[in-house]
């Protein structure tokens, strides 16, 4: 047997980088980590190259003192905890000193550095090997910037994905970042170019500058309590799904987590509203005392583990469930008066409100379906800016409306067949807000972001861009499904767009009026199980689903808007 070394620092450290800096969005992570806990409100990021030529981290943190800057590179150095017990209440994002010396050790590093009322200081290191000390210029705060990631660890080079995939990773990285940390304003640039970007205004404002304006109606925020389980964010509602998980997104003590029973209490509580391959989009800040999470269970601190499960994932299901149902039980753990008057309006949602007329706030609700979290006049002035001047309509985008029209002696469940009447949604391109690059946004966020309002006959590409879209996400809806609907996959002309939906409009009508009754003349004879509406007329009696009745109202209400060409959008 060979004799047992001691390995030298600079080997040591790298086997450590295979664990900590995987990729270069694991250095994007570990450095806005650091910014974030020297105290940062301001963060900008630079990327070259998928992170492979440049990653830098300029922050205006409190800065590292010239006798720390040589510590900050060894390994096991921290200034964030000092003894075991420490561990027990760690508050900060990092506490293993592990990140700087393990990237410094695969890559060629500098971090400029200058506390408040000091000198700014320079060190870099090459591959590990660290330099001297240099008094520079520069600014309060920290500016690490790592070049040439895993320029002397070609293995590991070999094993990344293509520039543009390192970059997906990044923005992925970075838009987590701006959702838990919407205290902080975050700049973000890819080769050169500003993607993102977020004005620490809070998490309403951090949601839109990640997701886009669009995404708020679909949302229902939460700000709830249960058994020291706090849990605030936005879940998306019963009808809004994402054809992936990439959408999830849950910061536990500010740390963002993927872990099991939290997500499958979410999945669960959304089990009865969503099918198969339909995810739910949340993005949820979860705070639990810190005795009952443990989170040094890996370097990459991505997982978490409670010491009782159970009760975990008992709050979080029922506090999700709760609000998703519109039972008067959500009322119970609602923590804010401002998340009350949602939950309010969803749980009496089917008491008419004879003020309607008076209340405008009321009256853009229920347009947008009651989860507006826009001011009236926000939204009026929005509504302004984008009046619509097209419209596209792709019967296979959304899974259809069941239309249960009052058949004679049949219950709606029961009822299948020729006669029942199958509708589509239309589904809106939203409008992406005037400062930031639509092609690049949709780039990023291809179901969110493309452009409309600015279509020219000549912009053939928007075209493609569109029938890609339509195209894409039919497929991820629909599968392999449905041979004879072939047709309806073909791309769309946007202005036989209009044609084809005004025909189809049309058809569904002369059916619908084929059966159509008027109930005027019935007498109501009372509700089941709140649920359903019954009606009598001599020895009949009709069987509503108020639920598919009141989506009937308002589809009608659409389809008039539809007909009109006054559909309304908003960015
Ligand atoms: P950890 O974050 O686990 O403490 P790191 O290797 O990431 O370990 O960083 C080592 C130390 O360097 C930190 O404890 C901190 O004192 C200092 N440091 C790193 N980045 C910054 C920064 N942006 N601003 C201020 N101090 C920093
Ligand atoms: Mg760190």
């Amino acid at each position: 047997m060979a004799k047992i070394n001691i390995l030298p620092a600079k080997v040591y450290n790298r086997i450590a980088a295979g664990e900590v800096v995987e990729r270069p969005c694991s250095v994007v992570k570990e450095l806005i980590e650091n910014s974030i806990d020297a105290g940062a409100t301001e963060i900008e990021i630079h990327i070259e190259k998928g992170g492979k030529q440049l990653i830098r981290v300029i922050d205006n943190g409190c800065g590292i003192e010239r006798e720390d800057l040589h510590s900050a590179f060894l390994p096991h150095a921290t200034s964030k905890i000092a003894q075991a017990e420490d561990l027990e209440k760690i508050m900060t994002l990092g506490f293993r000193g592990e990140a700087i010396a393990s990237i410094a050790s695969v890559s060629k590093m500098s971090i400029t550095s200058k506390i408040k009322d000091g000198k700014c200081y320079r060190l870099e290191s090459n591959g590990g090997e660290l330099g001297q000390i240099m008094e520079t210029a520069g600014e309060n705060g920290t500016d690490v910037c790592v070049e040439m990631l895993f320029f002397n660890a070609p293995v590991r080079l070999n094993f990344l994905k293509t520039d543009k995939g390192e970059e997906t990773e990044i923005t992925a990285c970075i838009s987590r970042f701006i959702l838990n940390r919407s205290d902080i304003a975050f700049t973000y640039y890819v080769d050169g170019k500003k993607v993102l970007q977020s004005f620490s205004g809070g998490d309403e404002e951090a949601l839109v500058s990640v997701y886009g304006a669009a995404v708020l109606r679909e949302c229902i925020a939460i700000n709830a309590e249960k058994h020291g389980v706090k849990i605030r964010g936005y879940i998306g509602n019963q009808n809004y799904y994402k054809a992936n998980k990439t959408y999830q997104c849950v910061f536990l003590n500010g740390r963002y987590i993927v872990n099991a029973t939290i997500s499958s209490a979410i999945s669960n509580a959304y089990a009865s509203y969503l099918m198969k391959r339909q995810y739910p989009f949340y993005v949820l800040h979860i705070d639990v005392p810190q005795e009952i999470v443990d989170v040094n269970v890996h370097p990459n601190k991505a997982d978490v583990r409670f010491s009782d499960n159970k009760i975990i994932y008992g709050c979080i299901y029922s506090i999700v469930s709760a609000v998703l149902d519109g039972n008067s039980k959500a009322l119970e753990y609602v923590v804010q008066s401002p998340v009350k008057e949602e939950i309010k309006e969803k749980v009496f949602d089917d008491v008419p409100d004879k003020k309607e007329e008076e209340n405008p706030q009321m009256k853009l609700d229920k347009e947008f379906g009651g989860f507006s979290t826009m001011s009236y006049e926000d939204a009026m002035r929005e509504m302004e800016k984008c009046k619509p001047n097209f419209s596209v309509h792709n019967p296979k985008l959304e899974p259809q409306y069941e239309l249960d029209l009052p058949i004679k002696g049949v219950t709606p469940a029961a009822h299948s067949g020729p006669d029942y009447v199958h509708e589509r949604t239309f589904q809106f391109a939203p409008f992406p807000s005037p400062d930031r690059d639509p092609k690049k946004l949709h780039k990023l966020f291809p179901d969110l972001y493309y452009q409309p309002s600015k279509f020219k006959l000549e912009e053939a590409q928007s075209i493609e861009k569109i029938n890609a879209i339509l195209g894409r996400e039919s497929e991820r809806i629909e599968g392999a499904e449905n041979e004879s609907s072939k047709e309806n996959a073909q791309p769309l002309s946007l202005f036989d767009a209009f044609e084809s939906n005004k025909r189809l409009l049309e058809e569904e009508d002369k059916r619908a009026q084929q059966q159509k009754m008027d109930i005027s003349s019935f007498s109501f004879a009372g509700k089941l199980f709140n649920t359903y509406l019954l009606y009598e007329r001599g020895d009949e009696i009709y069987i509503i689903d108020q639920h598919a009745a009141h989506e009937r109202i308002i589809f009608d209400k659409l389809r008039e808007k539809m007909r009109n060409r006054t559909v309304v959008m908003q960015p």
